[in-house]
């Protein structure tokens, strides 16, 4: 590789050469007038001139990493006359975990599919950035999911954040109360006004639609496999835990981050039903993991981004219409390499040095010959895993104070299965009009929702034992698997993916092995015969080994905020989990724009774009919440988790306080 310091060497040695040969000649043919004087001005000018063209040099920035957390980055700060260079791993996906690949007949495939939750503030931000991209075409409307856990259908989520579908006006209120009054059985309209009274997220299981036969039975918990209204109103024992834990304050993590979620369920005392039926499902689903190697903090930052804070539908997810290497990066990545970034695919960063030279570090990439780039800036936009690889190889780094627990860092791993099938020669159409050509059993048990989230243990098949999946309908999600003409349904093909996450058990088998797991596991948790494997027509499984973020106890206290020091940055999902209460893709941007901003402070740069939109603020319920669990922890700190009541009185009566 032909660095800038080459190129100044060159510079330098012509220009020495040349003042040796305008002194030799001017000292030989006019002596008398040669002077030392003479000498050092001509060439405290050429020093001057090479002074001007390594000022002239732009600042060249290296971002590792091409995901969401990179190219936001990138975005941040490509105004500014600045050499960026963004180096990926991966040979040809843009986008990192959002990436796209194509199956063995070159049909689109991702490493999973992703959701959009309403709270994304700063990613629908920066996608409206984007040239040629609107929001509201690129992803489409809010839907909702259905949740199944090892003994079945739970519950539906509905959407809950569109205007229509609760009023909040205070006329409508009163139209609505004076509607039930003449007719009291129209549940629905019940249900929604009386949401439409609560404050988030108490409107959240009034409106869910419990598929429970024991909602209202007053069996025990023993007896029982499905939720009753016990269950639910345990869940109240976790509101001091809430409470208490402020997901943007270092200390609450310091707090909570090193039990496991497991002890956290224990103390509110919420019963095994609701940890079977609600909580084990959402862990597996969203942090990805078991409560017993899931951190509390983790858990109760997790559930509150994406379904309890203060905002109306937090909970509600859509989903991009087609790939989102192809909708979003493809345009994304035109508009940065038209302000002048270089991408480069197939480039792993192994290690990164300091040099002697005009750059102020060296960068390593692997390769059976490494190659070295210099850079005057870096910022790793890599997972967790990642970055624990690369600091283990990097002196440079581990001595930076922020790092020493970076070799600590887990991921999770995942399987996503997307898989082509002749298509059903009836097609259905859903409640809401659309349609597939799923198998008729398998299109009818999804009526509700293309979205079938899963919990662990389904189907006592034994590689799921932890292992937790969606399954989507994708000629429902996606514009270019869309049953369009009634004559075209021939040429069509059905389109199921299975996401399986936690799938260690499965990553290693083979391609047949793990597509007869995820047919196996459709069926098993949407209760339909399980689809002949005949009808595979084209596959995909993607292999994201370790890729993912695992806050396991104590690893969001092993990250860091997004500035190392000396011009290295960093950021992703994983980083600085005490500040902006946010996960996932909306954390990746958030952390971008927070590293951006530190480059770009350091660096002077003046056009930079690294706004944060912070989050909502909590409802004044949840504000005086929080400030009673703050007068508590003055007044009388807890040691431990804080006991639910039921949970302090068993302790009092019984004098054993691990229970
Ligand atoms: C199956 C699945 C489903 C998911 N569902 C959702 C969802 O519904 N909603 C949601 O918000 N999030 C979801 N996520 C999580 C989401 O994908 C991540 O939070 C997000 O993509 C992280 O983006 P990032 O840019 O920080 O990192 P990544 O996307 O991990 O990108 C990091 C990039 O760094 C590159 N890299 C790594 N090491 C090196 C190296 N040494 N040198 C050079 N390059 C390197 C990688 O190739 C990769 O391209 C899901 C993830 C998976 C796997």
């Amino acid at each position: 590789m032909r660095t800038n310091s080459n190129i100044h060497l060159r510079l330098v040695l012509q220009i020495l050469a040349s003042q040796i040969l305008f002194h030799f000649t001017f000292a030989f043919t006019t002596p008398t007038l040669y002077t030392q004087n003479a000498w050092t001005t001509s060439l405290h000018s050429s020093i001057d001139t090479i002074q001007d063209t390594i000022e002239e040099r732009p600042q060249r920035i290296i971002v590792v990493g091409g995901g969401w957390a990179g190219y936001s980055f990138c975005e941040s700060i490509s105004k500014n006359n600045l050499e960026i260079i963004l180096l990926d791993a991966s040979k040809d996906s843009k986008g990192g975990l959002a990436g796209g690949y194509r199956s063995e007949k070159n049909r689109p495939v991702e490493a999973g599919i992703h959701g959009f939750w309403r709270e994304y503030n700063n990613v629908f931000d920066i996608m409206e950035k984007i040239e040629g991209i609107d929001v509201d075409t690129v992803l489409g409307d809010y839907i909702p999911s259905v949740l199944f856990s090892q003994h079945g259908r739970v519950a539906l989520a509905p959407v809950i954040g569109n205007d229509d579908d609760i009023v909040t006006d205070q006329d409508l209120i009163k139209e609505n109360l004076q509607k039930l009054a003449m007719n009291p059985l129209d549940v629905g309209l019940l249900r929604k006004t009386l949401a439409a009274l609560v404050p988030p997220p108490l409107d959240l299981p009034i409106l869910a639609e419990f598929d429970s036969k024991d909602l209202f039975s007053a069996l025990p918990n023993s007896e029982r496999k499905q939720l009753a209204w016990i269950d639910l109103v345990s869940a109240i024992g976790l509101l001091g835990a809430w409470a208490d834990f402020n997901p943007e304050e270092r200390a609450s993590w310091e707090r909570y981050d090193t039990y496991p979620a497991e002890d956290l369920f224990r103390k509110a005392g919420i019963t095994q039903t609701l940890k079977e039926e609600l909580v084990d499902p959402l862990l597996h689903v969203l942090p990805m993991c078991p409560a017993y190697d899931c951190s509390a903090a983790a858990a109760l930052s997790c559930f509150h981004v994406f379904a309890l804070q203060s905002i109306r539908g937090a909970f509600d997810v859509r989903w991009c219409r087609g790939s989102i290497s192809e909708l979003i990066f493809d345009p994304w990545q035109q508009q940065l390499e038209n302000r002048g970034v270089t991408f480069q695919g197939g480039s792993r960063v192994v290690n990164i040095e300091k040099t002697m030279d005009d750059y102020k570090y060296a960068v390593t990439l692997d390769g059976s010959e490494p190659t070295t780039l210099g850079c005057d800036a870096i910022v790793f936009a890599v997972g967790a895993n990642s970055m624990s690889k690369i600091t283990q190889f990097s002196p440079l780094l581990q001595s930076l104070p922020a790092t020493k627990d970076f070799d600590r860092l887990r991921g999770i791993t995942c399987v996503a299965v997307r898989l082509f099938l002749k298509p059903n020669d009836v097609v259905y159409t859903d409640s809401e009009g659309r349609k597939t050509q799923l198998p008729m059993d398998l299109a009818k048990k999804m009526n509700d929702s293309p979205v079938a989230v899963c919990g662990p243990n389904i189907g006592n098949i034994p590689e799921l034992k932890e292992t937790g999946f969606c399954v989507y309908d994708l000629q429902r999600m996606q514009d270019e698997f869309a049953v369009k003409t009634e004559e075209s349904i021939d040429d069509n093909l059905a389109v199921l993916e299975v996401d399986f996450y936690r799938a260690d058990s499965i990553v290693n088998l083979s391609d047949d092995e793990i597509v007869s797991i995820a047919l196996q596991a459709a069926a098993s948790a949407l209760e339909t015969s399980t689809i002949d494997g005949d009808l595979v027509v084209d596959k995909a499984i993607v292999r994201a080994r370790n890729a993912v973020s695992h806050f396991a106890p104590n690893q969001a206290l092993y990250s860091s905020g997004v500035d190392l020091g000396d011009n290295i940055y960093i950021c992703g999902d994983w980083i600085d989990r005490t500040g902006h209460s946010s996960w996932s893709t909306e954390k990746s941007v958030v952390t971008a724009r927070q590293a951006a901003a530190a480059l770009s402070r350091d660096l002077k740069l003046a056009k930079s774009e690294c706004d944060v939109i912070e989050v909502a603020e909590d409802t004044l319920q949840l504000s005086l919440l929080r400030d009673a669990a703050r007068l508590l922890r003055k007044t009388l700190p807890p040691t431990t988790l804080p006991p639910s009541p039921w949970i302090l009185a068993k302790q009092l009566l019984s004098g054993d306080k691990s229970i």
